[in-house]
């Protein structure tokens, strides 16, 4: 028998590593751009025709190509970035696989303009489906400017994945944002056809996040809005922004950075709103610029380059400092006005020796600091932040054995049990009264307990849509009249993606034609009318970080669904009404919170109630 294994020729071995390095025009900006950072560029622009698919061009000033490395870098494996496997540990640059180019050129026609500084003409490429049309010497001018024309022309399947190109062009602002949030000190713009997006100038990192957000987002310069946040330890080097918390909105800014690289970190987001817990308004998120560092030993460099995920050896020691860190900038800066950071000094960290075991770092900050908090203020003056009551030890018990967050979800449930020990209740005989159509209150050993109806039920509901999701198990119930959701390009984009999810948590949802859906059916127990409220606010409600994460995802729409259902304040409830409510919020794991995490529950004991009379 004959052999049957053949080594793939190149220019199929390229689209292959397109497949996964270039997924759609921003993949490519982004290559582009992080090969000119490597060039040593000082000014870098990026220019797009009809969100990528037609053009992206991006022209630099660093150090350009010789003739021979021009021609080299569309090889499979060229890169002048790793020469022998010792390197890869010391790597400073951002790409060193050598393989965004030659993929670019698999599924694009590129046009390639190069020139080092000594040279006296430059080297003009041309490149279509990785075969080589052109290469001549020209006069150019010093640096590189690479154009990538009719990206995926070849892979027609590939051409047609792509979205409109206002959807690609946000993906692309995107990345781009990611990249010039990192490198402060080089100038970028970025072009949509003729339209100038930004125009960044060199400057310090506080100066770019101002430019970058000031300019776009807000009606207060950043400077007002934005607290310094900066911790060194040995195990993390934690620097940059977070939001202060009447800042928040509905669609924040959040990126963190390592080792100048974007990251998504869902585990660090909780880090960082758990350290906001109860300063937010429901549905309301803080805007946060976190730049961590860790020794590249540290963190897994041999991650695949599109990716944005990235494994810590420390996470659930960086997760408690950086919640520690982000608590006390809050704690420390909530009594001030704002405040120019410049010239504000950091917190008073004292330095770890590498000698030492990781210690905490000792904080300051007022851990019941809660600005929506009323009835503090009315009895007490301004509350001081405490000096260093953060109970650290608790935090550091057991690092190897369980992680932080798990502990503090588990000493939560403690707490509950605790609570509905106390709280046990004989069904048959509990009185429950209800007041002002908006409190429950019922009498228990310890006292009085005035238990708020519509957290309780919505925390009942989230629960509730939270395994239907998760079990993709909803039940779907016929509207009489089906309602049509017209949506724009972009919520077509955002739609689509949660459309699984809908459908398991029982919607009943059709595509007719292009951005046009019929609603045929809502889950039960949410009225009919009301299918299309809710899908309009998730498509409003739903940022990146929710999209790509899917527990994020299921908890939105359970909160959206479960909030618009809820029982509202207000709504007279009958005898049977009340005691169901108790009954199945004592059946929830967390019934002292609701899922945005307010009190649901509060106690009046009996000595309290006994001193009101003395
Ligand atoms: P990598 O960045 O992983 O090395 P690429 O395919 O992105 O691989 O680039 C291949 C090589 O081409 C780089 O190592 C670099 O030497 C050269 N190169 C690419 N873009 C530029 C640029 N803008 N300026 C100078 N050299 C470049
Ligand atoms: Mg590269």
């Amino acid at each position: 028998m004959s052999d049957i294994i053949n080594l793939l020729p190149d220019s199929v071995a390229n689209q292959i590593a397109a497949g996964e390095v270039i997924q759609r025009p921003a993949s490519v900006v982004k290559e582009l751009m992080e090969n000119s950072i490597d060039a040593g560029a000082k000014f870098i622009q990026v220019v797009i025709k009809d969100g990528g698919t037609t053009l992206i061009q991006v022209i630099d000033d660093g150090v350009g190509m010789s003739e021979t490395d021009a021609r080299m870098c569309f090889e499979r494996h060229a890169t002048s970035k790793i020469k022998n496997p010792e390197d890869l540990f010391m790597l400073q640059t951002k790409g060193f696989r050598g393989e965004a180019l030659p993929s670019v050129a698999s599924v694009a026609q590129v046009e390639l303009r190069t020139r080092k500084a000594d040279d006296s003409l430059g080297t003009f490429i041309e490149v279509a489906g990785s075969r080589v049309f052109k290469q001549e010497r020209q006069q150019i001018s010093q640096g590189t400017n690479i154009q990538v024309k009719n990206l995926f022309f070849n892979v027609p399947a590939r051409r047609r994945f792509l979205k409109a190109a206002s959807t690609e062009m946000s993906h692309i602002r995107n990345e781009f944002l990611r990249i010039v949030l990192v490198h402060p000190a080089i100038r970028f713009a970025l072009y949509d056809g003729d339209i100038e997006l930004f125009n960044l100038p060199e400057t310090s990192l506080k100066g770019r996040v101002d430019h970058v957000f000031g300019a776009t987002s807000s009606r207060l310069k950043m400077d007002q809005q934005l607290l310094p946040i900066d911790i060194n330890t040995d195990i993390v080097k934690i620097s940059g922004f977070v939001g202060r918390p009447e800042f928040a909105r509905k669609r924040a800014n959040q990126y963190f950075f390592v080792n100048n690289r974007y990251m998504r970190h869902p585990y660090f987001h909780k880090a960082v709103m758990l350290a906001y817990e109860r300063m937010l308004k429901q549905e309301e998120y803080p805007n946060y610029f976190i730049y961590l560092e860790v020794d590249t030993n540290e963190i897994d460099v041999n991650v695949h380059p599109s990716k944005t995920e990235i494994k810590f050896e420390n996470e659930q020691v960086i997760f408690s400092i950086l919640q520690a860190a982000v608590k006390e900038t809050l704690g420390k800066f909530q009594v001030m006005p704002a405040i120019d950071f410049d010239t504000e000094g950091a917190p008073d960290i004292p330095h770890i020796s590498s000698k030492q075991i990781v210690m905490p770092p000792e904080v300051s900050f007022n851990a019941d600091y809660n600005p929506f908090k009323s009835t503090s203020s009315a009895s007490s003056v301004a509350p001081k932040p405490k000096q260093s009551d953060y109970n650290w030890e608790k935090l550091y018990q057991n690092f190897s054995s369980h992680s932080t967050e798990k502990n503090q979800i588990e000493a939560m449930r403690d707490e509950s049990k605790e609570e509905t020990k106390t709280l046990a209740f004989d069904e048959e005989s509990v009185v429950l009264f209800q007041v002002k159509n908006r409190y429950i209150i019922s009498e228990t050993e310890r006292g009085l307990m005035f238990i708020d109806q519509y957290r309780a039920h919505f925390r009942i509901l989230f629960d509730r849509y939270m395994i239907v999701i998760q079990n993709q198990q909803g039940v779907s119930q016929k509207v009489l009249f089906p309602e049509t959701l017209n949506l724009n390009e972009m919520e077509d984009a955002i739609f689509e993606e949660i459309l699984p999810e809908l459908r398991w948590a029982g919607f009943d949802i059709e595509k007719t034609d292009r951005n046009n859906y019929i609603i045929n059916g809502v889950p039960t127990d949410l009225s009919p009318s009301m299918g299309l409220v809710v899908l309009r606010e998730l498509i409003d409600e739903m940022d990146n970080e929710v999209l790509r994460v899917k527990v994020l995802l299921q908890e939105k729409i359970a909160i959206v669904i479960a909030r618009k259902f809820a029982i509202q304040r207000g709504k007279r409830l009958t005898n049977e009404e009340m005691s169901s409510l108790y009954r199945d919020l004592f059946a929830c794991e967390n019934h002292q919170h609701s899922p945005d995490g307010k009190r649901i529950i509060y106690q009046l004991s009996n000595e309290e109630l006994g001193q009101r009379f003395d």
